[in-house]
């Protein structure tokens, strides 16, 4: 199977749901990435800024990037001029700075709120409680290039159909909570961003609205990430 038999595969799979792919390229040279490109995907996610920003300009501008990885602060201008959804945002903080650099280049940038769901330790993400306290600061309620359109989360690396049910429960849980708390008449607010190469098929009868896909689309990554 080439790449674009690959994406062509998950547009058939897809088809008829609400779920879109991230094509999650990272490692992947930008050769690669254009293949999957004329096969006709269109959302890719990257989880390090020097490799987003170092392959962006080699590639269509019509391409939605999604940050998916762990973002320090002092590294969200260098996406900020062209990210369409940044995916990991686990604090205040890096929220705030998101809107200020949005905001230095007349943009609106989405981003998803990435929750800890998983057993490992070294997973980022916000609780329940870190969220909750978030959203009800005086300041994101006043965002104005930031749009703020749902939730993410990593899943634990296992093989245990019933715990990843669980926990894909748990990250659809927090949506609903989160929509009808704080959302309630925000079309905006509308994704689930869960599942990976190893257990999209689960997550989207869990209801994920955006799998992220990496080795089932591109073969295993020479070096990891
Ligand atoms: C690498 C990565 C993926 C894709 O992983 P695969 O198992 O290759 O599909 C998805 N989400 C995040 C956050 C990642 O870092």
């Amino acid at each position: 199977m080439s790449i674009a038999d690959n994406i062509r595969a998950f547009q058939q799979e897809l088809a008829g749901t609400r779920c879109r792919l991230v094509a999650v390229s990272k490692t992947h040279p930008v050769e690669l990435i254009q293949e999957a490109y004329d096969a006709g995907q269109r959302l890719f996610g990257e989880n390090r800024v020097q490799e987003l920003t170092a392959k962006q300009p080699e590639l269509p501008a019509d391409i939605e990037w999604h940050l998916i990885g762990h973002l320090q602060t002092n590294k969200v201008k260098y996406i900020a001029p062209f990210v369409h959804t940044i995916q990991s945002i686990d604090s205040l903080k890096l929220l705030l700075e998101v809107e200020r650099q949005a905001a230095k280049h007349q943009r609106q940038i989405r981003v998803l709120l990435q929750f800890h769901i998983a057993d490992e330790e070294t997973k980022f993400g916000l609780s329940w409680e870190e969220a909750e306290t978030m959203l009800r600061d005086a300041a994101v309620q006043q965002l104005q290039h930031v749009r703020i359109a749902g939730v993410m989360g990593i899943a634990t690396n296992t093989d245990d159909e019933s715990k990843l049910r669980q926990e894909f429960g748990t990250l659809r849980g927090y949506f609903e909570r989160l929509k009808a708390e704080f959302f309630n008449n925000n079309q905006e607010f509308s994704e689930i961003s869960m599942g990976m190469s190893g257990d999209f098929r689960l997550a989207i009868e869990e209801g994920s609205t955006l799998i992220r896909v990496g080795s089932a689309i591109f073969g295993s990554r020479a070096y990891p990430a």
